[in-house]
């Protein structure tokens, strides 16, 4: 993926050198799986960032709650 202004490191001879075949940003083993929200709502990507998003407010609000 090369596209606007970010190029993944990952992205190798046309294709992506962790999943052997055409980058598919989100795809399970692409490093932006669970990291980013993609528009696109069938992405892989979405529901693993929504619960990672989740496990994050938990740990802050009981992190909260141990401080204060
Ligand atoms: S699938 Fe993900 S890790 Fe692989 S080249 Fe594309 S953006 Fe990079």
């Amino acid at each position: 993926m090369s596209k606007g202004g970010w190029s993944c490191p990952k992205f190798v001879d046309d294709e992506c050198a962790i999943l052997k075949r055409a980058c598919n940003p989100g795809d399970k083993g692409c490093i932006l799986y669970g990291k980013a929200l993609f528009s696109s709502s069938d992405s892989p990507s979405n529901e693993a960032f929504e619960k990672r998003m989740e496990r994050k407010m938990k740990r802050l609000l009981k992190d909260k709650d141990v401080d204060g």
